[in-house]
């Protein structure tokens, strides 16, 4: 398990302003490469890993048997930060049956003929379930901000888009969150913190490798052209929607192993403070189970 030490330094404070290039993209950086002792490195990584997600695993199914809280993990991040990949390996050791996955795409024509926040609804997590959604309405105050025209689209009457328009926003999400955490569905949101130069190096290996040619896609190169707009959108959402119901962590992304460890332990550990336990069966529940045993010796 990751030290408290180590989760105060990726989780984004409440009430205090972060600037996102302080923030390590390196774990291996971050921890002084990779002969410091003491802290997660790639020999251990994979060993850690297996024993994370056997944990995360069980407390899954302690979270399917309880039937009441939710979890719902948000993944946002420049292309090619991995997404994809952290999302498979992590849930590669959970019953899918809990676990539900979702990406949100470009928004269709029924979705901007409503508010931003509607299609999230019907793809959150149900009772008992882990929900991820890769991207999310985050896109809302990210792609949508360093792209204006995407806000034409969504058809808002224009004298209620002033000055005070993504405030407004964040202050939706985190009453949206608010309502979420007040209703058992625990909200952690990820931001896999790429460098541009790991971006570009990823980028040039989708095209340079075959078996990776159908990962590269030409929109990525014109969003990249964008990079300091979204390091701004990020950053100053990231200190907007922050809370202490809804915290952000910032996951250092230069390295997958780590990014996989880190995500891992998280999720893992804020479902452990649940401190659930198999439910007990009622007095009524226990008597029948006893009969459908007698029943079963019979045979
Ligand atoms: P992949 O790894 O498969 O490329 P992806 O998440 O990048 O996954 P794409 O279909 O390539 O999926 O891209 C989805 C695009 O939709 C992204 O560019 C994202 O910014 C955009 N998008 C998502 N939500 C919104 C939104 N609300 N408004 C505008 N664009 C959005
Ligand atoms: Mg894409």
């Amino acid at each position: 398990m990751l030290s408290k030490d180590d989760l105060d330094r990726l989780r984004v404070p409440t009430g205090k302003r972060i600037r996102l290039k302080d923030y390590a993209t390196s774990w291996v950086q971050a921890n002084g490469g990779l002969d410091a002792h003491k802290v997660l490195v790639k020999e251990g990584a994979q060993e850690v890993l297996k024993r994370t997600l056997q944990e995360l695993s069980e407390a899954q199914q302690l979270l399917f048997a309880n039937d009441s809280w939710a979890v719902l993990a948000i993944f946002q991040a420049m292309d090619a930060a991995g997404k994809d990949s952290i999302i498979k390996h992590v849930m590669s050791g959970v019953n899918p049956q809990g676990c539900q996955v979702y990406s949100f795409k470009r928004p269709s024509s029924e979705d901007l003929s409503h508010t931003f926040l509607w299609r999230s609804q019907k793809w959150l997590p149900e009772r008992g379930r882990i929900g991820i959604f890769n991207r999310s309405y985050y896109e809302d105050v990210l792609i949508v901000k360093v792209h204006p025209e995407w806000l034409g689209l969504q058809k808002i009457p224009s004298e209620l888009c002033g000055k005070t328009f993504w405030q407004d926003r964040y202050d939706d999400i985190n009453a949206f969150e608010r309502h979420l955490t007040r209703n058992g569905v625990i909200v952690l949101k990820f931001f896999l913190h790429l460098s541009k130069d790991e971006q570009k190096k990823r980028f040039m290996e989708r095209l340079e490798k075959p078996s990776k040619n159908w990962k590269f896609e030409a929109a990525d190169l014109a969003e990249r052209a964008y990079w300091d707009e979204y390091q701004e959108a990020y950053e100053s959402a990231l200190n907007a929607t922050s809370t202490d119901w809804a915290p952000w962590y910032v996951i250092p992304a230069d390295q997958k192993w780590a990014t996989r460890v880190l995500v891992a332990d998280i999720l893992t550990s804020t479902i452990a403070k649940l401190k659930l336990r198999a439910p007990e069966p009622t007095p009524a529940q226990r008597k029948s189970l006893e009969e459908a045993r007698k029943k079963l010796e019979k045979e």
